[in-house]
């Protein structure tokens, strides 16, 4: 299984408009960031969770060593702009038919809310044909592939994260309900959130992900979701116990398959 960083950006993404921080201006390419989402591929499927404001711009990014122009499915983990702005961009994706999307009822009627010309029995010729299915806090599957939810709180918003197989993909999380933690275990690649060194109400900072990521115990673990906050990829990266990278976008990871599969 392979995993691609699309974008590893909070929701303004990195640079912020108009800051000339530090992080902002920096010259690394890691410090650029667009806003969070990440592309799947397993079993010759391919899978996107979330589908940011930079949607488009990821796919030309990735598609300079890739094209292809089907999506198995798309995995929303909740219905925040950030993770689902760039919906109407899967219009090019449909060209073979419906993109199918996962997510939970409120999500999904916060998406038929927001782009109800998408939804319309009489559409407009050009919009995106997208199937809306409703998923629970319980496995289902993709094109054969079985993706477990996880109950997150992102504050007070329950949320979804997900585990495929050896990966789990947790973003915009604060908290995580006791009774989830035993989907987390025997984590290959664990992707989590860690906006920046200090607090916030509705996301975890960096010591808070760090606290989760010894409870959760993976091989490797990738943090995601960074604000300018949270300080330059290259010093940061150097406090880090081994174990724990900073996500940058366009990087791709393997995650070693559950019992070598
Ligand atoms: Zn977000
Ligand atoms: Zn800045």
């Amino acid at each position: 299984m392979k995993l691609r960083f699309l974008g590893t950006g909070t929701s303004t993404g990195n640079p912020e408009i108009g800051c000339r921080c530090g992080v902002c201006t920096s010259s690394d390419r890691r410090d650029r960031r667009f806003r969070a989402s990440v592309l799947i591929e397993t079993k010759g499927k391919r899978i996107l969770i979330d589908c940011s404001p930079d949607f488009r711009m990821q796919m030309l990014e990735t598609q300079k060593t890739a094209s292809f122009l089907h999506l198995d499915g798309v995995l929303l983990t909740h219905e925040h702009y950030d993770h689902v702005g760039g919906l109407d961009d899967l219009r090019a994706f449909c060209r073979e038919g419906a993109v199918e999307i996962y997510a939970e009822a409120p999500v999904a009627k916060a998406i038929r809310t927001r782009i109800p010309y998408v939804f319309r029995k009489r559409k407009y010729p050009g919009v995106p044909d997208l199937d809306l299915h409703i998923i629970e806090n319980k496995p289902f599957y993709v094109s054969g592939i079985e993706i477990m939810p996880i109950r997150l709180m992102h504050a007070k918003l329950p949320i979804f994260g997900f585990r495929i197989g050896n990966l789990a993909y947790l973003t915009d999380l604060k908290t995580i309900p006791k009774e989830e933690y035993w989907k987390l275990q025997n984590i290959d690649v664990l992707v989590i959130n860690a906006l920046r060194p200090k607090e916030h109400i509705s996301h975890q900072n960096l010591p808070e992900a760090l606290e989760q990521i010894r409870k959760i115990n993976p091989r490797r673990a990738y943090l995601t979701h960074i604000s300018h906050h949270f300080g330059l990829h290259a010093v940061v990266e150097k406090t880090l116990p081994p174990n724990v990278s900073i996500a940058f976008d366009k990087e791709e990871v393997q995650v070693i398959p559950e019992n070598g599969k």
